[in-house]
């Protein structure tokens, strides 16, 4: 059988209802799927005694590509996000954050389409931390004031912020590549090098020097806090924004919470050898098991996959089934709902096949 085998991790909470209804669209689409269902998060832990087993991570760099459902974090246990360990795991450095606003979606914006490409492994999230009062923290401060001018206070906290010259360029190249690909025609690089001058200066030139290889694609740079401005005054003059993990974290929720919010929110974490798709909500434990979940977000991630495979014919004919489905406002969940109520509302599988109706 022909075609492309992906990974598929249903998680766990609201993550298998609307990891089936995905499966179905993306099964109607034309392009044929080989699913390798596996493991990882709860059910995971609960069936195999580890959250990320190594046979689910093994699955996905064999097959090269992944799509996730959402997996609930376990408290207390001293885990760190699944998520994050699997970003990890695969080098996942490019977070890919589409936000686009459809008719029939309750927000504030109109004709919003913005693509937030996230660097995803350095800046402070690399998590090179020193606790305050700790031996190391007072020795990591003791040699930064005999470094430098500037004095820290020994009891301090410290988080480093790592910008690299590499991760710098493989993270811009990604939104370059990403905006020839799908036919996007300008590039913002997002920083704040007039205060951090070393690490979010290296980050802009680079993403200078990078701009210089694509003379088809405009470029220009916008330091964090007036770019949070702009996309509040005037968000139709950006399209694809590239910038540094703490404000990708940010400005991708930004930007969410502008097209409408986490249930159509879909994203992508991209690295060399390896793709997770996945929607950016969590597992809606309150909603569990009762088939009234929101699938859009898992099902744009899906068509997210296949523009990355090269499918983009079939991506597009799923995200306009999916909006014209939202528009017509009748078989949507509740959520997608002005009364919000559950009683009139389809249920997962049912929008599911609304869409599978308009491919
Ligand atoms: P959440 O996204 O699960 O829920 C936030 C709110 O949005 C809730 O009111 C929820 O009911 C609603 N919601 C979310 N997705 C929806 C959908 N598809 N349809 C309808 N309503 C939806 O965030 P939370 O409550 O903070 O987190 C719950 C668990 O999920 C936590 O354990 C958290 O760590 C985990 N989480 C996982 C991921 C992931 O796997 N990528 C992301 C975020 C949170």
């Amino acid at each position: 059988m022909s075609g492309y085998r992906v990974t598929l991790i249903p998680g766990d909470g609201i993550g298998p209802e609307v990891a089936a209804a995905t499966k179905d669209v993306l099964d109607a689409s034309g392009v044929t799927i080989q699913w390798d269902v596996r493991e990882a998060g709860m059910t995971a832990l609960d069936s195999q005694g580890e959250l990320l087993p190594a046979a689910t991570l093994d699955s996905i760099r064999e097959n090269g590509i992944g799509l996730k459902g959402p997996m609930t974090t376990p408290v207390g246990t001293g885990f760190r996000s699944v998520n994050v360990g699997l970003r990890h795991a695969l080098s996942l450095y490019a977070n890919l954050r589409p936000g686009k606003t459809m008719a029939g979606v309750q927000s504030t914006f109109q004709d919003i389409d913005l693509v937030i490409v996230r660097e995803n492994m350095e800046d402070l999230y690399a998590g090179v931390e020193f606790d305050t009062g700790t031996d190391e923290a007072r020795q990591v401060i003791a040699e930064l004031n005999r470094l430098s001018s500037k004095q820290i206070a020994l009891d301090a906290a410290i988080s480093i912020k790592m910008i690299t010259p590499e991760g710098s360029r493989r993270i811009v190249k990604y939104a370059f590549d990403y905006a020839v690909a799908n036919g996007r025609k300008k590039v913002t690089a997002v920083h704040k090098a007039n205060i951090m001058k070393f690490s979010d200066g290296l980050f802009l030139r680079i993403a200078q020097e990078v701009a210089a290889d694509y003379p088809e694609i405009e470029f220009n740079d916008r330091i964090v806090d007036n770019m949070c401005m702009q996309l509040m005054q005037k968000p139709q003059d950006y399209d694809v924004l590239v910038m540094p993990n703490l404000y990708g974290d940010i400005v991708s929720d930004l930007v969410a919470g502008m097209v409408g919010g986490l249930g159509v929110a879909p994203s992508g974490n991209i690295g060399l050898d390896a793709a997770v798709f996945e929607p950016i909500h969590g597992s809606a434990p309150s909603h569990a098991g009762k088939n009234e979940a929101n699938p859009t977000a898992m099902i744009l991630s899906g068509a997210l996959m296949l523009r990355h495979l090269g499918e983009r014919e079939a991506a597009e004919r799923i995200e306009r089934a999916v909006a014209a489905v939202i528009r017509a406002g009748e078989r949507v969940t509740y959520d997608l709902r002005p009364d919000r109520d559950p009683s009139k509302a389809a249920s997962t599988t049912e929008m599911g096949q609304a869409i599978i109706a308009r491919l």
